[in-house]
C-alpha cells in the first residue's frame, strides 16, 4: 500500500500517551540505546508482570547515590578509596591505566595483574570536547609522582582515540623513571576491555611492550 504525500489517514491518536513516550526518551539518552530499542525495553517496562518497574527505579537511584569515584583511581567505590586501593597486599609496583571503571573486572579476572589501576574516565576526543582536563591525567600523573611505580601500563582501546590518548600519556609521561608500556594489540579494533574476551586479555597483557618517549605509537 503506497503513502500519498499527506501520509496514511490516521484516525486515532498518532503518537502514545505522554507517560509512554517520556519513558521511552529518557531510556534513549542510555548508551547503545536506539529509538526501536528504547520503545521495546518501555513496552516491556510497562507490561511485562516480569519488569518489576520499581525495583528498576530503585535499584537505580541506589547506584547513582551510593557510589562515587575513589579518590585514588576513580573505580567505583562505597567509600573514600576502593576495594583495590585500601587493600594492602595490592603493590604501588605497577599502574594499569584504563578508560572506564568497567575495564578493570576484566583485567582482574585474567588473575596476571596484582597492581593498582587508575581509571581516565574516558579518552581524548576533540569532536566531542574531551581534552586532558575531562579526564583523570592530572590524577594520575600526581599518583606517579607520589607512588613511584615502576611501571605503568597504558591499557586503553585500540581504536585512533584510544590511540591518541595512548601517545599523549606518554609524553606526559615522559619525565617518569618508570618503565611505560601498552598492552599488545590483538583486542578487537574499536572494542573495548570490557568486550574481550579473558584469553584475549591475558595475552594482550603479556606481550605488553614498552613505549619509549620519543616513539609514543609504540610501532
Ligand atoms: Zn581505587
Amino acid at each position: 500500500m503506497r503513502e500519498t504525500a499527506a501520509g496514511p489517514s490516521r484516525h486515532g491518536p498518532q503518537d502514545y500517551p505522554a507517560p509512554f513516550l517520556g519513558l521511552a526518551r529518557e531510556l534513549r539518552r542510555l548508551p547503545g540505546i536506539g529509538a526501536r530499542s528504547a520503545e521495546r525495553i518501555a513496552l516491556f517496562l510497562v507490561s511485562s508482570r516480569d519488569a518489576r518497574p520499581a525495583d528498576l527505579a530503585a535499584a537505580i537511584s541506589a547506584a547513582a547515590s551510593g557510589l562515587r569515584p575513589c579518590q585514588n583511581c576513580g573505580f567505583f567505590a562505597t567509600d573514600d578509596l576502593c576495594a583495590f586501593c585500601a587493600d594492602p597486599a595490592r603493590g604501588g609496583r605497577e599502574i594499569c591505566v584504563v578508560e572506564q571503571p568497567t575495564d578493570i573486572l576484566p583485567i582482574e579476572r585474567t588473575g596476571t595483574f596484582r597492581g593498582l589501576y587508575h581509571v581516565l574516565g574516558g579518552r581524548l576526543s576533540p569532536l566531542d570536547h574531551i581534552g586532558p582536563d575531562e579526564l583523570r591525567i592530572a590524577g594520575l600523573l600526581e599518583r606517579v609522582a607520589r607512588e613511584h611505580p615502576s611501571e605503568v601500563i597504558l591499557a586503553l582501546s585500540a581504536d585512533v582515540e584510544g590511540e591518541a590518548t595512548t601517545h599523549y600519556l606518554r609524553q606526559a609521561l615522559a619525565a617518569s623513571p618508570a618503565r611505560i608500556t601498552r598492552i599488545a594489540h590483538g583486542l578487537p579494533a574499536g572494542g573495548g576491555l570490557d568486550h574481550a574476551d579473558p584469553l584475549t586479555l591475558q595475552r594482550a597483557l603479556a606481550g605488553r611492550v614498552s613505549l619509549p618517549a620519543n616513539d609514543p605509537a609504540g610501532a
